[in-house]
């Protein structure tokens, strides 16, 4: 008698249900071969779902992308992946199918996603279905950047010091001398400017981690199961990263910097509270002179 993993597997290798097992990192660990197919995902490859999500999208095959921009697309697709222990949203494919996805997540950040093909399913109602689909991820979404907006965000921010939570750590973000941007390059290129940022922060954070935009040129990152010196390195990194950047291609030369907040949260911690002490060492951050990360 095989035992019960072994029967498992050899069920889900047989099985037209997309089933993918994917690590913290967000790497597949395991696709059946359905999933394999569906995304051209050659036998013994796991690459992460970024590169799959890419490849499927250059080859022409996988999920319609509703954005005018794939790069856009796959940013606000990123700051809501992964976040929520159950979520459940409908697909279509370039092959003219339908999928309804499920992901669930585990403590430790893996995530099952198993696809069931409902091509056939209440075809009348899909449309309501998918316009709440898109409502609900409206509701979480800032327009302007794609990325978490600030309802989404303090709700992780509270799930992460809620009483039973992971704990972790809160940074409030503020980029330098925002207003000169506009007054110099105009409000466009603000916005441009904007959506960059977002694009390299979500890009640079990994997939337990919330990044929202609170409002303006405010932002907030939720950092759970994370100590404060770990939080302050990977700032510092961020901090680098966009010290080093060149987001605006029509102005080669342009560089900018941000300032941030950053403050311990845990278990049993109110966010208000995290919020004034992360707010008070961003304050802090400004005044010793920008392009720095203080600790509240
Ligand atoms: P500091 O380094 O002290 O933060 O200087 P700052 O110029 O960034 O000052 P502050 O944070 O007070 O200014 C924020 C400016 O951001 C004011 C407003 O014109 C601009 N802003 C806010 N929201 C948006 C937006 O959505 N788009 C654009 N283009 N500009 C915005
Ligand atoms: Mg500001
Ligand atoms: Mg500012």
């Amino acid at each position: 008698m095989p035992d019960l993993l072994t029967r498992m597997r050899a069920l889900y290798e047989a099985t037209p249900l997309l089933v993918g097992l994917y690590d913290p990192t967000d790497r597949l660990r395991y696709a059946n071969p359905a999933l394999r197919a569906t995304f051209g995902v050659p036998d013994g490859e796991l690459p992460t779902w970024e590169e799959l999500v890419r490849r499927s999208h250059a080859a022409g095959t996988g999920i319609i992308i509703k954005a005018d921009d794939f790069e856009t697309w796959l940013a606000s697709a990123k700051s809501r992946r992964g976040k929520m222990r159950f979520r459940s949203f409908e697909t279509d494919l370039r092959d003219g199918r339908w999928l309804l996805v499920n992901e669930t997540m585990d403590a430790d950040g893996w995530m099952l996603t198993v696809g069931v093909e409902v091509t056939s399913f209440r075809v009348d109602t899909r449309d309501i279905r998918q316009a709440r689909d898109h409502a609900l991820r409206a509701a979480h979404t800032d327009e302007l950047t794609g990325v978490a907006n600030r309802r989404f965000a303090i709700h992780r921010a509270n799930e992460m010091m809620a009483p039973h939570g992971p704990g972790g750590a809160l940074c409030v973000i503020d980029l330098d001398n925002f207003k000169h941007v506009n007054d110099r390059f105009g409000h466009q290129t603000g916005d441009d400017l904007l959506r960059a940022y977002c694009a390299l922060m979500v890009a640079a954070i990994g997939r337990a981690d919330c990044f929202g935009r609170v409002g303006g040129e405010e932002f907030m990152l939720v950092l759970p199961q994370t100590d404060l010196a770990d939080a302050e390195r990977r700032v510092c990194d961020l901090l680098a990263r966009v010290r080093a950047s060149r987001p605006l291609p029509a102005l080669p030369d342009f560089i900018y910097t941000f300032s941030a907040g950053l403050t311990f949260t845990p278990p049993g911690d109110t966010f208000s509270e995290a919020y004034g002490r992360a707010d008070r060492a961003l304050y802090l951050a400004k005044l010793a002179g920008r392009d720095r990360v203080m600790l509240g």
